[in-house]
């Protein structure tokens, strides 16, 4: 079997300052899910959004819909 589907979008640039990420530091970011921006030193962290509770808020919401 082979996993070639990438989930999650590695950042090319730091959120914080816009600094430029070299091809080697979004590796490292990918593997440690953690890089520190060396330009201003924020804390670039990897996530994984959890994709059940989206269809539990999607429930509820349509449940509000009142039937005549
Ligand atoms: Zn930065």
């Amino acid at each position: 079997m082979e996993e070639n589907s990438s989930k999650e979008k590695i950042p090319d640039k730091c959120p914080h300052c816009g600094h430029k990420l070299s091809p080697w530091q979004q590796v490292l970011l990918n593997v440690d899910r953690i890089l520190t921006c060396k330009n201003c030193w924020y804390k670039i962290i990897l996530t994984t959004p959890p994709t059940k509770d989206q269809s539990e808020i999607d429930e509820s919401l349509s449940s509000q819909n009142d039937k005549e």
